[in-house]
């Protein structure tokens, strides 16, 4: 079953030349796909329209079976925050919170969502199993670019969403360390079931992937 399906998607920022056309695109419960393509060409965009952030003006957005797409805002806002787990190219920690409670952040700000002793339980596994659990009372200030990576990783993941979107997610990190984190996400993503997508412009580090696509190449041009 297709964890995300998008079907005949357009979508244009107001005021802007810029159109994004995907005729089709499906991926797989439980896959790891690879995003790549020059910038500007929409990858960003595309990753905030399956996560309901934007929403197309025309087509069908599929993720997990709901239709994000046909939903209202408040009601996508809440599919995102308990369904999707997102890792930002600048991780967006919060700096006055510590590395805990920055793993916890989707339970204080969701009220769907509730801070339960598993909650507690699967943040503290996943600081353990990224190898950050020493750090956990430290604040955002007092990490390396690698070690706030690990972080934003286990947010995105202590909700045990179906499915994880990550722009960029190494991009500030030095090329070993891109490496790694890549690695460590498409890791921790299988071992939690969870369908991943990245954008990424490292081709190389896309190695154990099960797809990578090249995003210009599945646009619809021909009115751009
Ligand atoms: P990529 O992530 O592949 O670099 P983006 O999806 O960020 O590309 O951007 C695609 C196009 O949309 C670019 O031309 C960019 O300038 C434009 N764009 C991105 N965000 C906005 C926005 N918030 N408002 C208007 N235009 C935007
Ligand atoms: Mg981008």
């Amino acid at each position: 079953m297709a964890a995300i399906r998008c079907e005949n998607v357009l979508f244009r920022y107001p005021g802007e030349s810029f159109a994004l056309r995907l005729p089709a695109l499906a991926i797989d419960s439980g896959e790891a796909l690879g995003i790549v393509g020059p910038s500007g060409c929409g990858k960003t965009t595309l990753l905030r329209l399956i996560a309901g952030i934007l929403q197309p003006a025309a087509g069908r957005i599929e993720v997990a079976g709901e239709c994000v797409s046909g939903l209202a805002f408040a009601a996508r806002q809440r599919f995102r925050i308990a369904r999707i787990g997102l890792v930002f190219q600048e991780f967006e920690l919060l700096d006055y919170l510590d590395v805990l409670d920055n793993v916890l952040l989707p339970y204080r700000i969701a009220s769907v969502l509730e801070m339960d002793d598993a909650a507690r339980g699967r943040a503290e596994a996943l600081l353990e199993s990224t190898g950050v659990s020493a750090l956990r009372n430290r604040f955002p200030g007092e990490l390396s670019q690698g070690e706030r990576q690990r972080v934003a990783l286990c947010r995105a993941l202590v909700t045990r969403p179906g499915v994880i979107l990550a722009d960029e997610p190494t991009g500030s990190l030095d090329p070993e360390n891109q490496a790694r984190g890549i690695s460590l996400m498409r890791e921790s993503a299988a071992a939690a079931g969870a369908t991943l997508v990245m954008v990424t412009h490292d081709h190389d580090s896309l190695d154990g992937f099960d797809r990578v696509v090249a995003l210009p190449e599945i646009l619809d041009r021909s009115e751009n």
